[in-house]
Order: C-alpha cells, then sequence, then structure tokens
C-alpha cells in the first residue's frame, strides 16, 4: 500500500525483499529479491535512491544503520532498535515520563526468581519478534510463569501485569523532518486471539482521554525526532488510565481505515514524510468500521465470495496479493462507511455475515 502510494505520487520504488512472492515487490519498479544485510544490495539501494524507509520492523536495525551512512533513512535505526525490544520500548516510554501496565524484565532464572512477587494474573510476552498475540502467554500465577517461561523457550521476555480494559486505542501521526506533527483521529481496536480484528473510527472516547494519548504519542514521536508516519497502541484501563503499550514505526493495520475515510491516507502521509513534503490532512470524512481479513475466511481450495460483499457501495475491498491463506494470516480488509458508526458498524456485521469469520 506504500508502494501504490508512492507510485501514485510519481515515484519509483525499489523494494529490498527476500521473499521473491513479496507483494510490493510486484508493485515496486524493481524487486531485488535479496536478504536484508546482503550489502551488494544495500549499496544498490542507496546508490539508486533519495530516501529508504522499512515497513517491515524485524529487519536488522543495523540494516537501517548502514543504509544511514550514505542515504536519508526514515524511520531511524534508533526508532527501529528501541521498537524490536519490548524491555527497550516500555523503558523508553517510561523515561519520557508516560504510563505503561507494571513490567519486569525476565532474562534468566534470576529474572524469573524475581517475578515470585508480581503481581498476577500477569502476561509474559517474547521481548522480540512477538506480533498478533504472537509469543504471549496469560499467567494467573507464579507457577504458570514457570511452565510459561520454558513454553517461551526461556528467550528474554517482559512480564506485564495484566490490564483490565476498557478499551484499547492507537494514535497513528505522522512527523515531519522540520518536526511538525499532524494526528489522524484516534482508532479504536478490538482483538479477536491477539489480532486485530476490528477498528472504528473515531474512538469511541472522552475528549480527555483522547487527548492524553495524543500528547503521549507526541511526545514518543518528538522523544525519537522521529521523521514518517508512527502508530503508538494505548491500553485505557477500566479505572480511565491511559497506558502506553507498544509503538510501531510505520503505518499501521489501526491506520488502514484511512485510506477511504479520510483525505490523505496513512500511506501518503508516509511518502510526504520522508520526502520532505507538506502533510495531507487527517480530516476523516466517513465514520468507519475497518474488519481485518483474515486466512481463516478462505474455503478449502476456492476464494470467499467478494462478488456478493463488492455488490455493498459502502464495503470498500483491500486485498494485499499474498500467495497463500493460512490461518490468523492478515489477508486483507474491508472499509465499512457509514453515515453514522452505527450504520458502519452494521454493515461490517453484512460483510462478516456474507464472508464468515
Ligand atoms: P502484539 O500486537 O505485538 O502481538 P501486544 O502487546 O499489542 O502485542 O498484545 C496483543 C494484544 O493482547 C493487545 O492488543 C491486547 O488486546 C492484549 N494484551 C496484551 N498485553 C495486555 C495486558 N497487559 N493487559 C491486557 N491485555 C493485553
Ligand atoms: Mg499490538
Amino acid at each position: 500500500m506504500f508502494v501504490t502510494a508512492a507510485r501514485t505520487m510519481g515515484y519509483d520504488v525499489i523494494v529490498l525483499d527476500p521473499d521473491s512472492n513479496s507483494p510490493a515487490g510486484g508493485l515496486a519498479s524493481q524487486h531485488l529479491v535479496k536478504d536484508y544485510d546482503d550489502t551488494e544490495a544495500l549499496d544498490y539501494l542507496s546508490q539508486h535512491c533519495a530516501v529508504v524507509t522499512t515497513e517491515f520492523e524485524n529487519i536488522p536495525a543495523v540494516t537501517l544503520a548502514y543504509l544511514a551512512k550514505s542515504v536519508p533513512v526514515h524511520p531511524s535505526a534508533t526508532a527501529l532498535h528501541i521498537a524490536q525490544h519490548r524491555k527497550q520500548e516500555k523503558e523508553f516510554f517510561r523515561n519520557q515520563g508516560l504510563n505503561t501496565a507494571d513490567f519486569i524484565a525476565i532474562e534468566n532464572d534470576d529474572g524469573l526468581e524475581n517475578a515470585r512477587d508480581f503481581s498476577f494474573p500477569a502476561i509474559l510476552k517474547t521481548a522480540m519478534l512477538g506480533y498478533d498475540g504472537k509469543g504471549q502467554v496469560v499467567c494467573q500465577n507464579f507457577e504458570d510463569l514457570q511452565v510459561a517461561f520454558e513454553q517461551v523457550g526461556r528467550k528474554p521476555c517482559v512480564l506485564e501485569q495484566l490490564i483490565e480494559l476498557d478499551c484499547e486505542v492507537s494514535v497513528v501521526l505522522c512527523r515531519s523532518l522540520a518536526g511538525e506533527v499532524t494526528c489522524f483521529p484516534i482508532a479504536e481496536n478490538s482483538h479477536a486471539n491477539g489480532i486485530l480484528d476490528v477498528t472504528i473510527a473515531p474512538a469511541q472516547i472522552s475528549t480527555a482521554l483522547a487527548d492524553e494519548a495524543i500528547d503521549a504519542a507526541t511526545r514518543i514521536a518528538h522523544g525519537l525526532d522521529y521523521c514518517g508516519v508512527l502508530a503508538v497502541e494505548f491500553f485505557i484501563s477500566d479505572d480511565n488510565r491511559v497506558l502506553v503499550n507498544e509503538m510501531a514505526p510505520r503505518p499501521h493495520n489501526s491506520g488502514h481505515y484511512t485510506l477511504d475515510a479520510c483525505e490523505t491516507s496513512q500511506f501518503e502521509q508516509q511518502v510526504r514524510m520522508i520526502c520532505d513534503l507538506p502533510a495531507g490532512s487527517c480530516h476523516q470524512h466517513s465514520p468507519v468500521a475497518m474488519w481485518n481479513l483474515l486466512g481463516d475466511i478462505w474455503p478449502q481450495g476456492g476464494v470467499p465470495d467478494w462478488e456478493a460483499v463488492l455488490k455493498l457501495e459502502r464495503a470498500k475491498l483491500h486485498l494485499y496479493g499474498k500467495s497463500e491463506a493460512r490461518p490468523g494470516r492478515k489477508m486483507g480488509h474491508v472499509n465499512c462507511l457509514g453515515t453514522t458508526l452505527d450504520d458502519s458498524l452494521a454493515l461490517l456485521e453484512t460483510v462478516r455475515g456474507i464472508l464468515g469469520g
């Protein structure tokens, strides 16, 4: 979707992705099918590109640092590095004066012992490479934690207090090279099995809570001297605390609603920011409910009934062109527009009814 936005704005894009079936690679002017640490490929990028970005968080941060020696790179290697490790990320949020769920790092047996007095229930998360709820285990007590730590292969983890959630929201913002911040309306997210299921926008929270979340996300962006689109996920606890959960240094799934409901999409904003162009308007012109399409809804050996969805005028179907539909894999999404949020949600239920899931 970034490549589409960049090409719509007249840019050529070179994609580096080791997967020869990469959807982004197929849309790009050139696709380098090379590893993320292939220095020859990285040199080629820096010689041929005016700016380099990434949408994938699990490339080595040193790759970005290497590129940054010869070409502007956004997000920075530092922002990526912090986001790649849950402990660093939470410590960074705390150092910015922001609230997070209570947590401790568990890196080895000593760390595990230290967690004996932690306040359970809690959730153990591997510090690195987790996404869509992967590498997470809910623990009711210390005995559960001992089992869970084995289960995740004794990898470095954080143990985090399980929060009684009122709701979850995210702030998707863009920050220019000059440090100006523009913010999309806050998204409210519901998850199923740790995976984002539905985003509605605007979030149904008070202005005070919304302002607090926007302030926190803005502080994070400034703290990183960030350039580009940044997403920050928050827990709103049942006692009305705004807790920073995690950040994504890139356009985010909870910002996909902007493709159809806002004057500028998050992907176009990313192009504008990294190319040092003015930000577009983040104004939302329509209430929206986004539903993620997971591989689970693909019938055996077939495809879902897209035609029935396409007949619904205000349901906007987006498919990513991934080669294989697997359970839990994000294959696309549908943005359901409405005159009101209730309309949007009713349309989403119609789509869900058609496609199952
Ligand atoms: P990721 O998105 O990288 O898989 P998250 O930390 O965002 O990891 O966790 C995924 C989801 O699991 C969250 O959006 C939330 O629904 C739930 N979750 C994670 N941590 C907690 C927590 N401490 N308290 C309550 N729910 C949580
Ligand atoms: Mg998350």
